[in-house]
């Protein structure tokens, strides 16, 4: 009888394989500060991913070697310490570690009675603590903050419609909800998928340090009551994607709940500087939130994807999405420990996302896991000081956590500055992003990944510094 397992014919063979991947991988991080942040993609390679459905076998040994030939060397490279682009985290040694037991046990998450569940609720319990909702507040895993974002506006949605909205949608309801003008886009997307439609989004301008401006939250919330609408949903942020900017949460908190209006804060990088005693400070008023989203996989260095979700009332949480039905056909054995995560979202089958923010959590303790985020707003701070250290440079919006916004003074400077940002990936030197500061193109770096160093911030502004005059003369 031929094999119809796909299990390994020679499991010594196959051990041996699985050593020399897991060594390759871990040299990979070992040293990827020696190799380029990133570079640019040969056709020749792009065009091996364009081949037919494989019929046939092939060993695991050469299509690792494909992984470690063509993919592995062009990837985004945000473990690299050079990498500052958009928000993205650096991952972890331990983290991978935990992602490859998790994918050994197979676990799915969406509910039953194991332990990997007593898993998640002890990280869940650990976001209660770190801030300070109460034990009966919910949470989960998700993919990340676009999707938590848009778990609470259901949440919230439930809040103000009740059952009704779950059966009939919203009809011609007519709700409004809030975010500042620099709010991630993500808030409004999650609008839209929720039916409320992303026009219900008012954009609340922002004062000079790019916070939102709560007299103007306030103005925009009683005109909508004149006209008719019920405001439902404001969202703070707790670090912006642009600059890094935190809005007044206590005083949005005390709006909202004036109001009556649901409290949420996008904390998808900021939130977790609650682990720093240093950044904490900043981010006081978080634990009045209604609900909080944030990422594991930013600034707390969990591997993708890890975002998480927790709302205040648990029991309502779990009204908004549990479905009656196989709600009440819980019992016992497997069918026991409801309720379950899959009563708290969309998600039915979930993976073992919280095996390694658990390892993270415990190898590395909350302790140095704060030091290292608070690390990152130093570097952030050093970056300031070489900006204003160089007549050549410009900071272009105040940097009140872990990203730059600046420039490269020239005339013409739009187009230059897009053409350093260019060469620095190119050249794999750094990996900084872009961003328009009040129409103003921007260098713009958020240092997340626990590994860059001072010398990495100093090799990108001499780059830039290079390049700028270079391009400039
Ligand atoms: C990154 C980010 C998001 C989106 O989070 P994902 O994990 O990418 O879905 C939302 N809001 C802010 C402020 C972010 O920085």
């Amino acid at each position: 009888m031929m094999q119809r397992s796909l299990d390994p014919e020679n499991w010594e063979d196959f051990r041996k394989d699985a050593h020399s991947m897991l060594d390759d991988i871990i040299g990979y991080i070992e040293r990827v500060a020696e190799r380029p942040v990133w570079q640019p993609i040969p056709e020749e390679i792009r065009a091996r991913f364009r081949e037919p459905l494989p019929q046939e076998p092939e060993s695991l040994g050469s299509v690792h070697e494909r992984f470690m030939n063509e993919i592995l060397p062009h990837s985004v490279g945000n473990v690299h310490p050079g990498f500052m682009g958009w928000v993205h985290g650096g991952g972890t040694p331990v983290g991978m570690l935990a992602e490859m037991l998790a994918a050994g046990l197979n676990a799915n998450l969406g509910g039953r009675d194991q332990i990997p569940l007593e898993v998640e609720r002890q990280v869940l319990s650990w976001t209660r603590q770190l801030f300070g909702f109460p034990d009966s507040a919910s949470g989960i895993f998700v993919t990340g903050t676009s999707m938590a974002n848009f778990i609470s506006i259901l949440a919230a949605r439930f809040s103000i419609l009740g059952e009704e909205a779950r059966m009939h949608g919203i009809g011609g309801r007519k709700l409004a909800a809030y975010a500042s003008s620099s709010a991630h886009v993500s808030i409004s997307r999650a609008l839209d998928f929720a039916g409320i439609g992303s026009d219900a989004l008012r954009k609340v301008p922002v004062n000079r340090d790019f916070e939102m401006d709560v007299d103007a939250l306030r103005h925009a919330i009683e005109a909508d009551r004149r006209e008719g609408f019920t405001p439902f949903f404001v969202a703070a942020t707790a670090g912006t994607v642009d600059t890094g900017a935190i809005d007044p949460l206590p005083e949005i908190a005390e709006i909202a709940s004036g109001e009556g209006v649901w409290f949420h804060v996008d904390g998808a990088c900021g939130a977790l500087g609650m682990l720093s005693p240093e950044i904490s400070p900043k981010l006081s008023g978080i634990e009045l939130a209604d609900s909080i989203a944030f990422d594991f996989h930013k600034w707390g260095q969990v591997p993708y994807d890890a975002g998480f979700v927790l709302v205040k009332d648990g029991e309502l949480h779990r009204q908004a999405f549990a479905s009656g039905a196989s709600y009440l056909s819980r019992g016992r054995a497997l069918s026991a420990g409801s309720p379950w995560p899959c009563d708290f979202g969309p998600d039915l089958s979930r993976g073992f996302r919280a095996l390694k923010a658990w390892f993270t959590i415990r190898v590395h303790g909350s302790r140095k896991i704060g030091q290292s985020i608070a690390h990152t707003c130093e570097l952030a701070r050093h970056l300031v000081q070489r900006i204003e250290e160089s007549d050549r440079l410009e900071l272009l919006a105040p940097c009140p956590l872990n990203i730059v916004c600046f420039r490269y003074r020239c005339n013409n400077p739009d187009p230059v500055n897009l053409e350093i940002v260019a060469r620095l990936q190119e050249t794999g030197i750094a990996a900084p992003s872009t961003a328009r500061i009040e129409g103003k193109l921007a260098i713009r770096a958020a240092i997340v990944n626990h590994r860059t160093r001072i010398e990495d911030i100093d090799r990108m502004v001499d780059a830039v510094l290079s390049i700028g005059k270079n391009i400039h003369e």
